[in-house]
């Protein structure tokens, strides 16, 4: 099952969500540049044609759900159990959704596509989203169709800006997120939370954001969080010619022959790829029974003393930190072609103790996520 999705075309053909696939695998084979490839942040005008294309093949499975909606639903209700009277108070009267009932909702508007018939939301019935169904009511259609299409191309992109509101791409081996690195950008997940907060602040949203009211701001709060803590959400790695991790932004890197691996959705790991593996939570974990010991661990973690609207920015250094444990005993063949687009075969030193360590690593994620989203939430009622 699934834990954090970089939404979006994110994850593999059949699991992608974090992520703005679309443009890779569509574009690539039209010939774009190994450049290009690895500045995320330059592939604008690629989505028009990427969109034709999709539309072309039609009939691709859909995305499976980063953190998937299961893993977005535990952290918010990890929060819910941490609300202030006030907070639960100001939630219910500006939303009327539980933050565990809220926080699939980003992901949900991704069923809004632009058709011959212009926007519409339409459910892929073969897979089936549960967790939509709350708002695929006929004022709730309306509703994601209504965000979707204010956030459609006012990042500079021609279509799907909403889509990359849900991940940012800062090579692993950085300290802190920074404007000026390759992977950031200022429609990424950081920003997007960061406009969600001076929303609810009363202050002037930032372009490219259109958030239209507090219900909407609380909707996007309450699944970004649980994305910014999903390590390769945040922290990506990029590889050269040889398959070797590098820098993007080291100085003598040298742009022509460094690939961005797409948060992950590159890299396969036999019939999927490394981001699905870190989207799928353990078993044992739903958002019905949230284990004693996390809810323990989230209560006791400490709020960060700086103003709410600069905590993302801790927090995206601490999964910039945690995606460096995604990339330990980790190594990659050299790249092949997959329908035109770069992949790379993805193996472990040892495969056992990766996902030992995987799990455990995904429950502190996860953690920290629900206690964070609820101190901010408190904070924003306070
Ligand atoms: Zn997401």
């Amino acid at each position: 099952m699934q834990l954090f999705m970089h939404t979006g075309f994110e994850g593999n053909i059949l699991g992608c969500k974090w992520r703005d696939m679309l443009p890779y695998w569509a574009a690539l084979p039209l010939g774009l540049s190994d450049k290009l490839e690895t500045r995320m942040h330059n592939y604008k005008s690629w989505f028009g044609l990427a969109t034709v294309v999709f539309a072309l093949l039609g009939g691709l499975p859909q995305q499976a759900l980063a953190w998937g909606h299961q893993g977005h639903m535990v952290v918010g209700a990890l929060a819910d159990q941490l609300l202030t009277d006030r907070a639960r108070a100001g939630l219910q009267a500006d939303l009327g959704l539980t933050l565990e009932q809220a926080a699939p909702w980003a992901d949900c508007v991704k069923n809004v596509a632009f058709g011959p018939k212009g926007f519409a939301y339409a459910a892929d019935e073969r897979w089936p989203s549960p967790a939509c169904t709350r708002f695929e009511t006929q004022e709730g259609v309306r509703a994601m169709r209504d965000y979707v299409v204010r956030n459609w191309d006012a990042c500079g992109q021609r279509v799907d800006c909403h889509k990359t509101y849900h991940f940012t791409d800062v090579a692993y081996q950085h300290l802190r997120y920074r404007a000026d690195y390759v992977g950031v950008n200022g429609h990424d997940l950081v920003h997007a939370i960061r406009a969600a907060v001076v929303m609810l602040q009363g202050k002037p949203v930032p372009a490219p954001f259109s958030i239209a009211s507090r219900a909407e701001a609380l909707l996007l709060l309450a699944h970004f969080v649980g994305d910014l803590h999903q390590p390769l959400h945040v922290g990506a790695v990029y590889l050269d010619a040889d398959a070797q991790p590098v820098d993007p932004d080291a100085k003598n890197a040298a742009s022509d022959a460094v690939f961005a691996t797409r948060g992950g959705n590159s890299l396969e790991v036999g019939s999927s790829n490394l981001h699905a593996m870190w989207d799928d939570i353990p078993d044992t974990l739903r958002s019905s029974s949230i284990p004693v010991a996390m809810l323990h661990d989230a209560r006791v973690l400490r709020a960060s003393l700086a103003k709410p609207e600069r905590w993302v920015d801790a927090w995206a250094q601490d999964s910039l930190t945690a995606s460096r444990e995604v990339f330990v005993g980790v190594h990659f063949s050299p790249a092949s072609l997959q329908k035109g687009a770069r992949v790379w075969q993805t193996s472990f030193d040892d495969e056992a103790g990766y996902r030992a360590r995987r799990e455990q690593l995904q429950i502190r994620q996860l953690t920290k996520a629900g206690a964070r989203l609820a101190q901010l939430v408190n904070a924003l009622y306070r």
